[in-house]
Parts: C-alpha cells; sequence; structure tokens
C-alpha cells in the first residue's frame, strides 16, 4: 500500500497562479492569508493527512461501519483522527470568526480538504458535510439557531449531515413526502430518508441533520418542501446536550466503495425540528449547501485521482519486467512507453481537474469579497458555470485515472490488498451523488448557458482567449492547440442556443457531450496557465524540476488527451437525431 504525500508544490501552484490566491490576500479582511501563513497551513495539513487520516483508509476499507444497538460503530482509528482533525481547528478555516471560525479564504480550505480526500475519501465525506452544513446555516438560520448551532459545528465539536433522498424521491426532490406538523416554537419531524452519509456515529457527541420535509399545508412540488435542524442530542439553552431526539439510524446500506462511510437509511419519528428559512423555501436554502457540496465532491474526484496516480507511480517504479526498447536487463516498468502513457494520462488529468475546481471556488471569495454589483456578478456567474463542470467532469476523468490505476499494477491491481482497487471502487460514487453527472450536464446546458443565453461561457471564452495571449513563446504550439478547441467550444455553444430554439430535446441530449467538451477545453487552458507560470519561474531562477514537468504535463495533454475535445464536439452535431430515435417500446421488445 502507498502512502500519500500531498502534491504541494502542485497544490501552491496552482492557488497562486491559477486560482489568484495572492490577490485574494490583498483584499480586507483576509490579510492572514499572507504566503507564509498558506505554506504553514498547507505543511501542517499534508503531515496530518499523511500520518493521522491516511492510514486509516484500508482498515476502514476492510472492517467497514456496523450499526449496533441504535448507533453507527466506524473503526477506532477515525475516532483518532477526527479528534486530532477537530482539536487542530481545521474544520473552521473559512468561517465566520463570530462563531468561531478563522475567517481566512475558502480558497484555502479546498487544498486542505482535497487532502483529507485523498487521504481516506469515506472519513473525509463527514467534515465535508459538516462543511456544507455550517454553509447552509449561516445564509440561511435565524441568528438564534446560529447562536445555538454554529460555534460547535465550525469547531468540529459537532458534524452535519444532508438529508434531501427519499425512496421515491432521488433526482427528482418534488417529491419529498417526510412531515413537519408546527408544535410551540419548533416542529414534529416524520419520515424516511435514505443513502444519508454520516446520519449517525460516535466520533463526535452532537449530529446536526439538515432535513426537507413538507408543512400540512405546503403546496405540491418544489414550491412545498421546508428545510428543518433536526439534531440527534436535543440542545439545552445553555448549550448542553439534552436528551435523544426520536430521529436515528434504521439501517446501513452495504456497498461497492467508501465501505467506512456510514450510508444510513434515517428514520425520523416525530423528532423535534426548528424551521431553517422561511416556509417552502427549503430546496432554495438547501441549495446553498448543495453547490457547495458538488464543487467539494467534483474535488473529491481530483482527490482520489491523485491517490491512485501516487500508487501507481509507486508500482511503476518498484515492478521488474521485461527489458525496455534498447535494454538489455530487466528493469521497472516505467521504462515502457505504453505504461508512461498511461501515467501521464492520471498525472495530467488530475492537474487540470485539481486546476479547474480551485479555480472555481476562488471565484466564490472574488464574489464575497467585491467591490462592486458588477463584479459580484460576474464571479459568482463564473463560480456558478464552473460548478457543474468540476462536478462533472473531475468525477467521469476520476473514474478513467482509477481505472488506469489499476492496469498500470497488472493482475495485481485485481487483487484487493494493492490498494488500487479500491480507490477504483471508492470513485465509483462519485459521478452518482450530489445529483448524478447527468443531472449536472443538464444544469450546465440549462441554467447555466440556455438561461442566461450564453453570456458567462462566453465570458468564459474570453477570459480563455487572453490568457493565450500572455504565453511565452517555448509554449506557442500548445497555446494554438488550446486556441482551436476554444474555437469548438464557441461553437458548441452556438449550436447548443440555436438548436434548442427549435428543438426542446437537442439541450438534454447533448448534455453530457456538451459538457465533457467543456471540461476538456477548461482542462487544457488551465495547463497552459500553470505551464506560462512555470516557464516565467524558470526565466526568474527558480530551478525545481517540477517547473520543467509542469510544462511536460502541459505537452502532453495537448497532444494526447485535449484532442478527445473533437470527438465530443463531433457528436453534438448529431443533435436529438439518433439518441431519440428508437422508441420506448422497441427498448422493451429487444428482450420479448
Ligand atoms: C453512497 C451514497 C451516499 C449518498 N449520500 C447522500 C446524502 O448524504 N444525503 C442525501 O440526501 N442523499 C444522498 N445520496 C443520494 C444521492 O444524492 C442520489 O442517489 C442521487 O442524487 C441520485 O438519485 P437516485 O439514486 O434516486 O437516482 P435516480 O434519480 O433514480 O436516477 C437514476 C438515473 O436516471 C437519471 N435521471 C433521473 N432523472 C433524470 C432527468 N431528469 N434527466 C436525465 N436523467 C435523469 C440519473 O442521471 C441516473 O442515471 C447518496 C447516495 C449514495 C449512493
Amino acid at each position: 500500500m502507498a502512502d500519500y504525500n500531498a502534491p504541494l508544490k502542485d497544490m501552491k501552484l496552482t492557488l497562486n497562479h491559477v486560482a489568484r490566491m495572492t490577490e485574494l490576500a490583498e483584499k480586507p479582511g483576509f490579510e492572514d492569508a499572507s504566503a507564509d501563513m498558506v505554506d504553514a497551513i498547507l505543511e501542517e495539513a499534508a503531515r496530518v493527512a499523511r500520518d493521522v487520516v491516511a492510514p486509516t483508509n484500508w482498515e476502514g476499507d476492510q472492517q467497514g461501519v456496523q450499526l449496533k444497538d441504535g448507533t453507527v460503530v466506524c473503526p477506532e482509528s477515525f475516532k483518532d483522527a477526527y479528534q486530532q482533525y477537530a482539536e487542530g481547528g481545521w474544520g473552521s478555516l473559512q468561517f465566520d470568526p463570530e462563531y468561531g471560525g478563522q475567517g481566512l479564504p475558502f480558497l484555502l480550505s479546498i487544498p486542505v480538504m482535497e487532502m483529507w480526500h485523498s487521504a481516506n475519501m469515506a472519513w473525509g465525506l463527514c467534515p465535508m458535510l459538516s462543511q456544507g452544513a455550517v454553509e447552509c446555516l449561516d445564509l440561511n438560520g435565524s441568528d438564534e439557531l446560529k447562536a445555538k448551532y454554529l460555534p460547535k459545528l465550525v469547531s468540529g465539536e459537532w458534524t452535519g449531515t444532508m438529508n434531501l433522498t427519499e425512496s421515491n424521491a432521488g433526482s427528482d426532490l418534488s417529491v419529498v413526502r417526510a412531515k413537519a406538523e408546527p408544535e410551540g416554537d419548533h416542529y414534529r419531524i416524520s419520515g424516511e430518508k435514505i443513502f444519508i452519509t454520516w446520519g449517525d456515529h460516535e466520533m463526535a457527541e452532537n449530529i446536526i441533520h439538515l432535513v426537507l420535509a413538507r408543512l400540512p399545508d405546503a403546496p405540491a412540488g418544489v414550491r412545498g418542501i421546508s428545510l428543518f435542524l433536526v439534531p440527534k442530542f436535543l440542545v439545552n439553552d445553555d448549550g448542553s446536550l439534552g436528551e435523544r431526539n426520536t430521529a436515528g439510524p434504521l439501517s446501513l446500506e452495504h456497498k461497492m466503495g467508501i465501505h467506512a462511510s456510514a450510508t444510513c437509511v434515517m428514520g425520523f419519528d416525530n423528532a423535534i425540528g426548528y424551521l431553517v428559512g422561511e416556509p417552502n423555501r427549503g430546496l432554495a436554502c438547501m441549495f446553498t449547501m448543495m453547490n457547495n457540496a458538488r464543487l467539494s465532491v467534483g474535488l473529491q474526484g481530483v482527490s482520489i485521482s491523485e491517490r491512485a496516480y501516487q500508487q501507481a507511480l509507486q508500482y511503476a517504479f518498484e515492478r521488474i519486467q521485461g527489458p525496455a526498447v534498447g535494454a538489455r536487463e530487466a528493469g521497472p516498468i516505467i521504462r515502457h512507453a505504453d505504461v508512461r502513457r498511461m501515467l501521464m494520462t492520471m498525472k495530467t488529468l488530475t492537474e487540470a481537474g485539481r486546476a479547474i475546481a480551485y479555480d472555481a471556488c476562488g471565484s466564490l471569495d472574488f464574489a464575497a469579497k467585491a467591490e462592486s454589483d458588477e463584479e459580484k456578478a460576474r464571479e459568482q456567474a463564473r463560480a456558478a458555470l464552473l460548478t457543474p463542470i468540476v462536478k462533472g467532469w473531475c468525477t467521469e476523468v476520476a473514474q478513467e485515472v482509477t481505472s488506469l490505476g489499476v492496469q498500470i499494477h497488472g493482475g495485481m491491481g485485481f487483487i484487493e490488498e494493492t490498494g488500487a482497487a479500491q480507490h477504483y471502487r471508492d470513485a465509483r460514487i462519485l459521478p452518482i451523488y450530489e445529483g448524478t453527472n447527468g443531472i449536472q450536464a443538464l444544469d450546465l446546458v440549462g441554467r447555466k448557458t440556455l438561461m442566461d443565453k450564453g453570456e458567462a461561457l462566453a465570458a468564459l471564452i474570453s477570459e480563455m482567449r487572453a490568457s493565450l495571449t500572455s504565453c511565452d513563446a517555448s509554449l506557442m504550439a500548445q497555446a494554438k492547440q488550446v486556441e482551436e478547441a476554444v474555437a469548438g467550444l464557441e461553437t458548441a455553444r452556438e449550436l447548443l442556443l440555436k438548436g434548442a430554439e427549435g428543438d426542446a430535446l437537442l439541450p438534454g441530449a447533448i448534455a453530457y457531450n456538451f459538457m465533457m467538451l467543456a471540461g476538456y477545453v477548461c482542462g487544457g487552458w488551465q495547463l497552459l496557465r500553470q505551464a506560462t507560470a512555470a516557464v516565467r519561474l524558470a526565466s526568474e531562477g527558480d530551478d525545481d524540476p517540477y517547473l520543467k514537468a509542469k510544462q511536460e504535463s502541459a505537452r502532453f495533454y495537448m497532444a494526447q488527451v485535449l484532442p478527445r475535445w473533437k470527438g465530443f464536439a463531433e457528436m453534438l452535431n448529431d443533435g436529438s437525431q439518433t439518441i431519440m430515435a428508437l422508441p420506448e417500446e422497441q427498448f422493451a421488445s429487444a428482450w420479448q
């Protein structure tokens, strides 16, 4: 089993030369995010991820979680790792100092979160959901709820969950059935939720569930759903814990991956809950949590890809097989061209995904600190447009990267003890939860492109073109390849805007290919930006070999990965023709 070492050089280059971290540190309120502070935080997080969290990954996969006497029991090492995480203040980096947060940029929490997920994705889900709950409550909760619940969620003493899904309500949440009856200053929540991540555990003393349910007089559909805060243990006015609420796990799912993340069927039996935000506006409130979670799931794609890459790289140096071309002796498999092709594909897809994800998250900070309404709207639209690409593309490519990780191990990749298979299994959930990638693709073409008549995408395309002009002469060939791909994305945008006017089926039919096209093009653009920065830093006297490797990453991606955009663009031309051609009953006739 390979160790995990955070890719600090790539994280720092991406923060500073892609996601505008240094610019952000000059904004009022972010003075503490100096370069020295950022380095110190990343280095300490890397140590905790390597020495404390990563060693729990394999044990978690093997042991899993059990439900005993109504409580979820997880591996002992998880509790210790969680305690160190909470005591280290790792969950509070980006939150409001009023509630005990450190007031640092959200962007800085992103590489830190990437490390937790690389170290142990199943464990990392617990902090991830808690952070989403903090954000949701901070934006939507009353002052009273915030004062009572936020400090302990921010400190990590309590954790949070997201309770949306029911057996009948998955992608379509308009049919949520859980009920909420008013009773004095609170509500009584009843119903069953499925697939609730870390719905129960004993790593923290309390769990704060955010639950979607309907009020008695609520209209049907999405406009009749409200959001409630339902604590596992009721909280007294002085902040101490009271009685156990009537909300808890009924059973656990047995899954193909993330074995050590408790995925609970949750029962709410007349449980006490408190309204968050306005009645019937629950889905809008939950969306703040879901947007955060979508970026985080995209980031999980980057994390698991990084872990799979590190493992495959180590194996490629250790595994001895036949001589490479020109050699007489057997040697490590890294000398074979096909193994290098796989490693470079893994490396560059991971680096491209990291850059897209960090860049999108940085925009959220710039929006929060914007000096004009125009700047705020621009950064918000940029982050919103990139979110489905981060979630969809980074998690789709994580399937390929973790599969290549297995492939590089040969037969041993198929054998569980190497650990390569675990990354492959763990990665498989990523295109499914937090809105399937089919739903992400629809979001990209619908809400994010058609709804604003393609304005945000046009702005991103202009930004891509502007960065091509600052390329070093040594990267001109790569810049040309990106330029061609950007033109392809622009054509796709026009095709979508025009095609949707006359064919209502077209957006849905092309959505996935559109999302993948956008992802590959964004990846090429970001790697070119990084290579440009690497050339400049090298010319200023920095002789770190990492900078040379970064330029090689860009060259490889442009030559071997970016050309995939052409295939996705070509498929768009088919519109809805062949996808929708076969009538529903003829699908069925195939097995009759
Ligand atoms: C391990 C795990 C953890 C989870 N954690 C949580 C959690 O913490 N909290 C929570 O609330 N939920 C959680 N979920 C639920 C998860 O978010 C849903 O499974 C997911 O949103 C998909 O819903 P579904 O399973 O009902 O699939 P369905 O909605 O039934 O989708 C099935 C297929 O149909 C497609 N499809 C459905 N509708 C459309 C459409 N309109 N257009 C195009 N295609 C469509 C989908 O893309 C998919 O391919 C978790 C699930 C798992 C497996």
